[in-house]
């Protein structure tokens, strides 16, 4: 077992031989979020023929040349085509056909001219501007053609995927399955939400946090509830979720007399990989795996509630979306100016909650107060996770930082540009 390790050597031992779950098969309306495990090749040709994007009429666009409003021509109206619709016959030279968007283009017809560019004058349609050769067509295939690989393995799916699976006329997917991940909460004093808190008891809240987060990341949590501090009764706990992908423990990793986490999991079979990682919060945190196809990946989180929620960012987070199939694994990252000097010791990297807000020169990040790793508001109020460096001893007022960015829409604006 390594310890006393780097954040980024910590991540390496976790990621190295992960591989993404065994596919699956779910409904095209059900598989928003899910990563494709195949690639998709089309069926079928989109738009399976040329045809009109926009309400007017289709002709020749030599018939027209040299048209403008000061020297309008004239077609004859020949038919029309309505959306679903099949021209009755190809169009002659010096005919117009009235179409609509979307209808097929009849044969002999190269382009359309938009209806607010005509005037219909009877059984003639007068002109007062001359298309291109293909203006306004959406050209067959110009979509996707019959045959093409569209979209890649790993593609995460959102609303344009679904759409072009369901234009392809696909109404099942293949995709990784979801990680399944058990929780366990270990400690004398923890209860329940809804449970009384007097005598030095705590709500078990890294229970609650760790499973949001899990589903935030795509997985399915399930809760092994709370374990109490005797090996026996972790032993128990823990064996339930062994079935599962991955299990997630928080507490009981520190060097207490009342922590047993390590010696049981590694009574279960569990090879611990790493105990110990230069970091502040979460220092504790501990990583372990069974012999291929014996058992979960083991993360057992240290119990702080911001340790816990942290060290999951790190470490569990990557390893669920890898899990997934996904393979963007980090967070968006930003380079962003610091409101205030901020110093510490060398030799762990600290994550400090910071705010961020859009001034003229760019992102300053701004500390959210109190970093206790007890203080979890400090972590409600955060956009980000400003990343001061393992080595680095001080970061001055107005240098700059990356900060993993937790809260997107810090990003955005007020309103929309
Ligand atoms: P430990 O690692 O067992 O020493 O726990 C460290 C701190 O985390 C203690 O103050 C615990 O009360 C707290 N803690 C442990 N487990 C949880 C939990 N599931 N939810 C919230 N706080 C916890
Ligand atoms: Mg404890």
């Amino acid at each position: 077992m390594r310890t006393g390790i780097a954040v980024e050597e910590a991540r390496r031992l976790v990621l190295d031989g992960i591989a993404p779950l065994p596919p699956e098969t779910v409904t095209v309306p059900g598989a928003l979020g899910r990563v494709l495990a195949v690639a998709v090749t089309a069926g079928r040709t989109l738009p399976p023929a040329d045809c009109s994007a926009m309400d007017g009429y289709a002709l020749r666009a030599a018939d027209l040349a040299g048209a403008t409003r000061a020297a309008a021509r004239e077609l004859a109206l020949a038919f029309e085509v309505a959306a679903g619709a099949s021209a009755p016959r190809a169009l002659r030279p010096g005919e117009a056909a009235r179409i609509f968007t979307g209808a097929p283009l009849p044969e002999g017809a190269d382009s359309v001219v938009m209806q607010e560019d005509t005037e219909a004058a009877g059984a003639r349609v007068r002109f007062f501007a001359a298309p291109g050769p293909g203006e306004h067509v959406r050209a067959a295939g110009e979509d996707v053609r019959a045959g093409e690989t569209v979209l890649e393995p790993g593609t995460r799916l959102g609303p344009p995927h679904v759409g072009v699976l369901a234009s392809l006329g696909r109404s099942f997917v293949r995709v990784h399955r979801r990680p399944r991940v058990a929780i366990l909460s270990g400690g004398d004093e923890l209860v329940e939400p809804d449970e009384d808190v007097a005598g030095g008891r705590i709500v078990a809240s890294n229970a609650w946090s760790l499973a949001a987060a899990c589903t935030e990341a795509g997985a399915l949590a399930t809760q092994l509830g709370i374990a109490r501090d005797t090996p026996r009764d972790l032993e128990r706990s823990l064996r339930a979720g062994l079935a599962s992908d991955v299990l997630v423990s928080s507490a009981g990793v520190s060097v207490g007399d009342h922590d047993h986490v390590r010696p049981v999991l590694e009574k279960l079979g569990c090879r611990l990989v790493f105990w110990g990682v230069e970091m502040k919060p979460g220092y504790p945190v501990t990583f372990g795996r069974f012999e291929e196809g014996t058992g979960p990946l083991v993360f057992a989180l240290p119990g702080n509630p911001v340790s816990a929620l942290v060290t999951f960012e790190q470490f569990v987070r990557p390893a669920l979306l890898r899990l997934a199939g996904r393979r963007t694994l980090a967070r968006p990252v930003l380079r962003a100016r610091l409101g205030e000097t901020l110093r510490k010791k060398a030799g762990r990297c600290h994550f400090v909650r910071v705010t961020l807000a859009r001034e003229s020169e760019g992102f300053v990040a701004r500390s959210t107060g109190n970093q206790s790793s007890g203080v979890l508001r400090s972590l409600a109020l955060a956009h980000g996770l400003l990343v001061f460096p393992a080595e680095a001893t001080e970061l001055a007022a107005g240098s700059a930082a990356d900060v993993q960015v937790l809260v997107a829409d810090v990003l955005a604006g007020p309103e929309p540009v």
